[in-house]
């Protein structure tokens, strides 16, 4: 039987990340020793500095509605930090505070574009960017890299991919799924062409920012002549391991953010208080005190790095940030492994988890059809064993 859905629901993709992380719970439910390397989500608790200050914050009795866009206190510290660690001078009525960035993501996609518009998506690309823009009836318009070219766009490939129905480009560094992080200079490349094009907008998603491993990314609205048509999306889910706590926030011009905080009047209203009032302890807070995470997930990638280049097959490039491995795995597209035939990356992804056991993210989702995403945010044992599955399921 067909329920009488919307047209708008009915065309939009399930997410891919939270699908295969919904199997992988289900599977393990149904008694099965399933390994989920599928979605990101840091294995680390929350600091017990940030969890205090939610606790004071139950203890003083925060339990009203916020204001839609955010506790003054916590637009300031958001300030403090952009100036801090970006370089970037935003004023509280510049920023907005939502339920995780993804709602960042898409306030500014609802406000922005229109039926028609294209979004330019440089990938591979975060699963939601596609669906978002497709959610405001735009059309996105994928722009191909490759594990050779470390999975960055050129920018002639961005010029030649710009129409006059551009209305956006939708940035993400570190990357996710890559882990690829633009410098200065790649990013100064890209914001030459784009000085042509006053018409498009900049969506800069930096919310790995500072799980990098030695190159600090580089915020694009820090270009002075993309100031005023980049949006900065960020939020504390990744580096502070708060993903539950859905705090994401962001920075624009004031116009823009006016329209974000009228759209979330009408959808959400302001984010959780408990989580606001712990997250301006988290914003305000040393980047030192959470660099043990940093640390960890670099002596993991490693790890996976070793690992997995020992298995034939499996193309690697380095990640300088965030916590996935981006393989090309499309050697083994045309075969036969143990009884099961592989012709793109959603069979690969299948198969491993029929045969390792090893929950995965097709590549396909993320606009990169040769590649797989395997998440390390897991403990060097889990990782370990993983790819010792792995390795057997393909021999
Ligand atoms: N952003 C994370 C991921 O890519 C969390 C899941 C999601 O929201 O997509 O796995």
């Amino acid at each position: 039987m067909t329920h009488p859905l919307s047209d708008r629901i009915n065309s939009l993709p399930i997410s891919q990340t939270l699908a295969m992380a919904a199997k992988a719970r289900e599977l393990k439910e149904q008694g099965i020793d399933i390994i989920s390397l599928s979605l990101g989500e840091p294995d680390f608790n929350t600091p017990g500095f940030i969890k205090d200050a939610a606790i004071e914050a139950i203890n003083q009795d925060y339990n009203s509605y916020t204001p839609v866009d955010g506790y003054v206190e916590l637009k300031q510290a958001i300030c403090t930090k952009f100036k801090r660690d970006n370089d970037l001078i935003y004023k509280p009525n510049q920023i907005v505070v939502s339920t995780g960035a993804k709602q960042s993501i898409a306030n500014i996609a609802q406000v922005l574009l229109n039926p028609g518009d294209e979004v330019l998506l440089p990938a591979p690309y975060w699963v939601s960017y596609s669906a978002i823009a497709t959610l405001c009836e735009a059309n996105f318009v994928e722009i191909p890299s490759s594990i050779d070219d470390d999975f960055k766009i050129t920018p002639s490939q961005l010029e030649a991919a710009i129409t006059t129905k551009t209305k956006m480009v939708f940035f993400n560094s570190p990357n996710n799924p890559s882990g690829s992080i633009y410098s200065e200079k790649e990013y100064r490349a890209l914001a030459n062409v784009l000085e042509n094009y006053p018409q498009i907008y900049i969506l800069s998603d930096e919310i790995y920012e500072h799980i990098n491993y030695g190159v600090k990314p580089f915020s694009f609205a820090a270009i002075k002549s993309m100031y005023e048509r980049t949006i900065t999306v960020n939020g504390l889910a990744k580096a502070f391991a708060m993903t539950g706590w859905r705090i994401g926030y962001l920075g624009a011009p004031h116009w823009i953010a006016k329209a974000c905080t009228k759209m979330q009047g009408q959808i959400t209203s302001g984010t959780n208080c408990i989580a606001q009032r712990a997250a301006i302890t988290a914003v305000l807070a040393p980047v030192e005190k959470v660099q043990y995470m940093v640390d960890e997930f670099k002596a993991r990638r490693d790890i996976v790095l070793d690992l997995l280049g020992n298995i034939d097959g499996f193309k690697l490039n380095i990640p300088e940030g965030a916590f996935y491995v981006f393989p090309d795995i499309s050697a083994f597209f045309g075969k036969t492994i143990n009884g099961v035939r592989i012709e793109n990356a959603n069979d690969f992804s299948l198969f491993l988890l029929e045969k390792a056991n090893v929950a995965s993210v097709t590549g396909d989702a993320f606009g990169a059809p040769n590649c797989i995403r395997l998440s390390y945010a897991a403990s060097e044992l889990i990782l370990r064993e993983a790819i010792k599955r792995i390795k057997r399921a393909l021999s």
